[in-house]
């Protein structure tokens, strides 16, 4: 069998098609397709200063590399942020330093040792009744608005792939709370209020095999280990759930997440008047509540 486009020896097969394509065909769809997504819901504006959460997972190498081209064409200015959570043998940003580096993307780094007090390793030990991802993830989205805002980023660009979407859309639903999935999309929130940095995911459009495909044949440096405190139970079962029916019925993320975008705009509107945001009483960051999750959590560790 041969690429839809040449007579090359395919690298992969759509999911949601019969195409088959080669390395370089495959590469400039990816591209356009992200490129589209990105034009489509008008992810960036000119003079935009784009941050990008960067892991070192291939989705946030993908992602970078893709935004360089608007940061090379002086459409936008580009700079990454790191997030270094204190794992012992897995947090190691070092690739993630020389990506940049070689990119000349200036790379930006928050800890949770800095700001928190403790590393996560330290907090696993102190918090032993609490599920890891449930803080961690707390903490990790608290570092990337505050870093948004202190680098004067316009937006914050992150690695989020049709996947994830779908998965965090069942996820939604599967728990009735539709004011959580008003908050998704290829631009997150509701409401502008400058507290939040809006976030943008140009992946948005690409599943997360091709993801894999992109990068592999980009030979980004990435790590394919898991972190070892990782604990998703729920998104897990859902994740594996979504595979079988993709497997069985091939289409079925597209379909969610196609179906969500026609719904997106009521919901958002629906939700649009949501009580307003308080400023923390300790940090005065954006919450919900009188002190936000963050410093509830830092409160208890100093605690224990
Ligand atoms: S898998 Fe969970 S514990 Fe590990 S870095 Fe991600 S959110 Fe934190
Ligand atoms: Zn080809
Ligand atoms: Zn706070």
């Amino acid at each position: 069998m041969n690429c839809n486009n040449c007579i090359k020896k395919p690298v992969i097969k759509l999911t949601n098609s019969n195409i088959s394509l080669c390395n370089k065909h495959f590469i400039r769809y990816f591209e356009k397709k992200v490129l589209y997504t990105i034009k489509k819901f008008n992810l960036i504006e000119k003079e935009d200063k784009i941050g990008i959460a960067i892991s070192g997972g291939k989705d946030s190498f993908t992602a970078l590399s893709i935004l360089k081209q608007f940061h090379d064409k002086k459409i936008i200015t580009l700079e990454a942020l790191a997030i270094d959570e204190g794992i012992k043998g897995y947090r190691d940003l070092k690739y993630v330093k020389k990506f940049c580096k070689d990119n000349k993307i200036k790379l930006h780094i928050l800890t949770y040792k800095d700001f928190f007090d403790n590393t996560l390793d330290q907090m696993v030990k102190k918090f032993k009744n609490k599920t890891s991802c449930s803080y961690c993830g707390v903490f990790r989205r608290y570092l990337l608005n505050l870093g948004a805002k202190k680098f004067n980023f316009t937006k914050l660009a992150t690695g989020h792939n049709l996947d994830d979407e779908a998965q965090t859309i069942l996820m939604n639903q599967f728990r009735n709370n539709p004011e959580l999935s008003a908050r998704l999309g290829p631009i997150t929130g509701i409401i502008v209020d400058k507290k939040f940095i809006k976030r943008i995911k140009p992946l948005y459009l690409v599943t997360e095999k091709e993801t894999t495909t992109y990068a592999f044949l980009k030979k980004f440096p990435i790590k394919f280990s898991e972190c070892p405190y990782a604990n998703q139970g729920y998104r897990d079962s859902v994740r594996n759930l979504l595979n079988d029916f993709e497997a069985k019925y091939p289409g079925t993320k597209h379909s969610i997440v196609d179906s969500f975008i026609q719904i997106m705009p009521m919901l958002k509107e629906n939700f649009k008047e949501v009580k307003p945001l308080n400023s923390c009483k300790i940090c005065q960051e954006p919450t919900s509540r009188e002190i936000c999750q963050a410093c509830n959590y830092k409160g208890q560790l100093n605690d224990l």
